[in-house]
């Protein structure tokens, strides 16, 4: 499998290419296997006069200024670099419209692709997400070390593929139906592996319900059957708990074993603290039902409680993914 990422300047002026600037590229075993080769080609820009925000704040933006190498030179490399390779992954869908595009512009031939993932779809699905989530966000879920610059092809590209480890072919499969947004039921697709409920994880204490929600131990629920550690992405909140208790729903999954249902049970002790239980109940009709009755109520998005280097990925993030 061939995990790549594009960066590009849509400039300001009438021409409507997304030029790209830069490819990144890794090659993996399988999904989230090994990663056994990388490819990166800084393209040196000559469509626009100018760069977009986005681009003005790409952290490699010299080094495509000062490449002598073409679109169509590079795409050249990245073709005998793919060798026979047909199956590809990416994250998010703009990348691939962006090639495409840049393909017919220059008139290349298109890249050979027989299947082609976007890792950003399988995960919101995995994790019962109703929005897409950002490639730093993600990479910060899942605790993988951010020490590279996001927003460099061949970074985001390794970062996407590590992700790649988290994924199950079924999240790969599936198709978001954008037709049906408004009505759309929560697909839930359980697992069906047998487990035996565990003692749940205490949380906190936090000073407020909200810190609770987003808190390290409360977001890391673990499989039922091997243990592996999940990730909660947003939590559905139960309408009608009375003041002081805070029932929370959400779905996580674990690589191997599928998806799961987790409740956060959140109470306000006597001393205003919030404390709660993180648990994995039994996947009955009755859990089922409390968490699509949630699903009627607030969401929480989750926040990372870190700190470093939080500013600046949200402020490059904002161009896109
Ligand atoms: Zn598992």
């Amino acid at each position: 499998m061939i995990v790549l990422d594009l960066e590009w300047n849509r400039g300001y002026d009438r021409t409507p290419l997304d030029e790209i600037i830069q490819i990144g590229a890794v090659r993996t075993a399988e999904l989230g296997g090994p990663v056994l080769d990388t490819f990166q080609a800084y393209i040196r820009p000559v469509v626009h006069k100018k760069f977009d925000r986005g681009a003005k704040q790409l952290p490699d933006l010299r080094q495509s200024r000062e490449s002598e190498l073409s679109f169509a030179e590079a795409m050249e490399q990245f073709r005998a670099w793919c060798g026979e390779e047909r199956e590809f992954a990416l994250w998010g869908g703009d990348d691939l419209s962006a090639l495409t595009k840049n393909c017919e512009y220059w008139q290349v031939p298109p890249l050979e692709i027989g299947r082609m993932y976007n890792f950003q779809t399988a995960l919101a699905w995995l994790m019962g997400a109703d929005q897409q989530i950002a490639l730093w966000r993600a990479v910060d879920y899942f605790g993988i070390s951010d020490t590279f610059d996001f927003h460099n092809a061949l970074n985001d590209a390794m970062y996407t593929a590590l992700i790649g480890r988290w994924l199950t072919q079924e999240s790969l499969e599936y198709v978001p139906d954008h037709r049906k947004k408004k009505h759309r039921r929560v697909s839930l697709r359980l697992s069906s592996a047998p487990f035996v409920c565990r003692p749940g994880q205490a949380v906190g204490p936090y000073p407020t319900a909200e810190p609770a929600l987003d808190g390290k131990s409360s977001r890391r629920p673990a499989c039922p059957v091997c243990g592996r550690r999940g990730c909660v992405a947003q939590w559905r909140l139960a309408p009608g708990t009375e003041r002081g208790v805070q029932d929370c729903y959400s779905v996580f999954s674990c690589g191997v074993h599928g998806r799961f249902l987790c409740r956060l049970e959140l109470t306000r002790q006597g001393d205003g603290q919030w404390q709660g239980l993180l648990s994995v109940p039994e996947a009955g009709p009755e859990l089922v039902q409390a968490y699509l009755t949630a699903c009627e109520g607030g969401v929480h998005n989750c926040r990372h409680a870190g700190t470093g280097g939080r500013k600046r990925k949200r402020r490059s993030s904002r161009r896109r993914r």
